[in-house]
């Protein structure tokens, strides 16, 4: 039996899937991923798991795993060696930047991977072709809640831990679905609502798992939760229950605001969200009754054509209930990713070095320059959605592309394949032969999570460590020695080793990560940003002060902008969210069978008013069209929706059911995020049952 043991190894690691950053050991033998094995010195989650980190690991050892590069040649594809595939980058990425500038191309970096890789992409990007055109999918999600927060309060991340979530009296949740898409963290809310007394207030359209448990489920219409929030905002002031000392000795814009705000009566309110008079007092006085209020939001807020502006809104409430800078309370962004708060941190953005510094700053610019021996554009470049445009307009000729899947969630897809047909020059690294790398000229076989080292950095921006458990399959290489090998066949000198030696550098360039190292990050140990060069973390924001330069927050003024108008014929509005079981587009989970055989594929939430209308039922097959798409679903008669709301999730792992066959290409004019919780479409039956 020793024996046996022996053979099996064990070790930590961090999933792959959700921002939560759940952290557990894997016990493997060979390749053979034996189990997943909770422990309870894991900081975020202890001995808790959910079904994805569990169970959504077949992936690793799939069929399907790219283990070559890949050339194409027509309309097919050679297996190719990395030399030549990487001399064939170099050539064409060197062509492009000649003749056409360095602006002509496009890099598009990966939430899943590690923060490592991440620097070392946008290090790639800046210093070898002196491009700020870099982007991430944050943009997708979370941009306009870190702008909201950096308008406010000057960090654009939670402002607390789980800890204070735990703490809190009232958990407020707007236009998120935590016990699917943030499973354990939802745990934490759960148990808390039911031991301590913890009061729930959830917004949103759908009844979701939370919404069935809250105290208080309100359901404002689509778009429209700028106003409820402003109108709790001034019915709170209008009733002089504001924190006035916090008010006054910390925060700047009071008298500004207030007349900004004058417009969000009881009324107006009303009228505009649905929502009774009544339920607005009743939201006010559950926040003025509580002492702890943490504000949790997501995609549902954010995916929206004022989506920067309704975040701030939640900003400036927390900061007139004095909510910010105390256990117990603050902000909480929920990150989708595993690493989508870390690809922004260490500076795959247009206009941030890692770290938050501006890149059009001399001095942040040429701290990086002196350190990387090259100049940095000081004009901030396009993000993704400006980068799709300018491939559609031909100025971006070139694209790189690793762990993203833009061909099947970026919105209004038939417009991005559109682009992605223009390109004179695309690669895509990716585990699997994506959606996307069917556009590819050269598609690179990465290395996930497990056959690598790295970290990751969650939700409460902490940065934890992982091991490497298995060898690269076939040709497979990590992330970062691809960008290494790559850079060096341009002539960089690039001598990393080990990802420590890369956040080394990061943490002496960028100061909230000055005292990261990969020895105080050993085993279960994490770090949470700023952390201080003795190796300090920061769980809670804003103790003492506000990252402004007079250490105050600002309340900022904000309008409501009303949601993208359609023509009477799209007569009904199509949201769209996560599941518990499949992860996104399902790209990794759905190669696990026994996540397939629970949920297969997406489905269309009709509420049962209008199946009546309409006469359907569970199964029936219908088509939906928008203005920009069309998209086959079947039916499920449900009582989470309500009247001409449909609910569709985002698991279509083909095109024809994918739900961005059906969304936008407009955005929140801030962030230029897709507003893809705006859709209206119409639909027709197809098949009965
Ligand atoms: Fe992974 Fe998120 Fe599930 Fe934790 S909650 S196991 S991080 S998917």
């Amino acid at each position: 039996a020793t024996m046996r043991e022996d053979r099996i190894k064990k070790s930590k690691t961090v999933c792959t899937y959700c921002g939560v950053g759940c952290s557990f050991e894997v016990w493997t033998k060979g390749r053979d991923i034996l189990k997943v094995q909770p422990e309870k010195d894991a900081p975020v989650n202890g001995i808790s798991t959910c079904v994805k980190g569990k169970f959504g690991w077949d992936f690793v050892n799939s069929e399907e795993r790219l283990t070559k590069p890949l050339i194409r040649k027509g309309d097919t594809f050679y297996e190719a060696t990395w030399d030549e595939a990487l001399s064939l980058m170099a050539k064409k990425f060197s062509e492009i930047k000649e003749n056409e500038g360095p602006e002509a191309l496009g890099f598009i970096s990966s939430s899943k991977c590690t923060n490592e890789e991440n620097y070392l992409f946008q290090k790639l990007a800046r210093s070898i072709f002196q491009t700020n055109n870099i982007d991430n999918c944050s943009r997708y999600c979370q941009t306009p809640a870190s702008a909201g927060l950096m308008r406010t309060v000057g960090i654009g991340g939670d402002s607390g831990t789980i800890e204070d979530i735990k703490q809190a009296e009232l958990i407020i949740v707007v236009g998120a679905n935590p016990a699917e898409s943030h499973p354990v963290l939802a745990t934490r809310v759960k148990r808390a609502h039911k031991l301590n007394d913890q009061k729930l207030l959830v917004a949103d359209l759908r009844r979701n798992e939370l919404a069935d448990r809250a105290d208080l489920h309100i359901h404002p219409k689509p778009g429209t939760d700028l106003v409820w929030i402003a109108a709790v905002t001034k019915y709170i002031l209008d009733q002089g229950w504001e924190a006035k000392q916090f008010l006054a000795e910390r925060v700047n814009n009071i008298t500004e605001f207030k007349q900004s705000i004058a417009k969000f009566t009881l009324d107006y309110a009303e009228k505009v969200t649905g929502l009774s008079k009544e339920m607005i007092i009743k939201v006010a006085t559950m926040i003025h009754e509580s002492d702890g209020t943490c504000v949790l939001w997501a995609m549902g807020v954010t995916q929206h054509l004022g989506g920067t502006d309704t975040s701030t809104a939640i900003s400036n409430l927390l900061l007139v209930t004095g909510n910010y800078g105390r256990p117990g309370a603050g902000a909480f962004p929920l990150r989708g990713h595993n690493n989508v708060q870390g690809a922004s941190d260490f500076g795959t953005m247009p206009n941030w070095l890692p770290g938050y510094e501006p890149v059009e700053n001399d001095e942040v610019r040429g701290r990086y320059e002196r350190a990387w021996g090259t100049s940095i554009p000081k004009q901030p470049g396009l993000n993704n959605h400006q980068i799709v445009e300018a491939i559609t307009d031909g100025r971006v000729k070139g694209m790189y592309l690793f762990g993203e899947e833009m061909a099947l969630v970026d919105s209004n897809i038939n417009y991005v394949h559109e682009a992605f047909e223009k390109l004179d020059f695309f690669v895509v690294q990716d585990i699997f032969f994506s959606k996307t790398a069917q556009f590819a000229d050269v598609v690179l076989p990465a290395a996930p999570s497990l056959e690598k080292e790295g970290t990751f950095t969650n939700t409460e921006r902490r940065i934890q460590r992982f091991y490497q458990v298995l060898e690269p399959l076939g040709d497979c290489k990590p992330d970062w020695e691809i960008f290494r090998d790559f850079a060096n066949k341009l002539g960089a000198n690039w001598k990393y080793e080990h990802p420590s030696e890369i956040m080394a550098e990061a943490a002496k360039l960028a100061p909230i990560f000055s005292g990261v190292s990969y020895d105080r990050l050993e085993g279960w140990e994490s770090q949470i940003w700023p952390v201080t060069p003795d190796g300090e973390s920061t769980p809670l924001l804003y103790k003492e002060k506000f990252k402004f330069v007079d250490g105050k927050a600002r309340l900022f003024p904000v309008d409501w902008t009303p949601p993208q108008q359609y023509s009477e014929e799209f007569d009904l509005h199509l949201n769209n969210g996560r599941l518990l079981e499949q992860f996104h587009e399902g790209n990794m989970t759905a190669k696990s069978d026994g996540i397939n055989h629970i949920i297969p594929g997406p489905w269309l939430e009709v509420s049962e008013e209008l199946a009546k209308e309409r006469n359907l039922e569970t199964g029936s097959l219908v088509r939906l069209t928008s203005p920009y798409g069309k998209a086959k679903v079947r039916v499920f008669v449900s009582t989470a929706v309500k009247g001409k709301e449909l609910y569709m999730p985002m698991n279509a792992t083909e095109n024809e059911r994918a739900v961005n066959k059906l969304t936008s290409s407009y955005y929140d004019k801030d962030t230029h995020t897709p507003n893809y919780k705006e859709a209206q479409v119409k639909m027709e039956m197809l098949e009965q049952k």
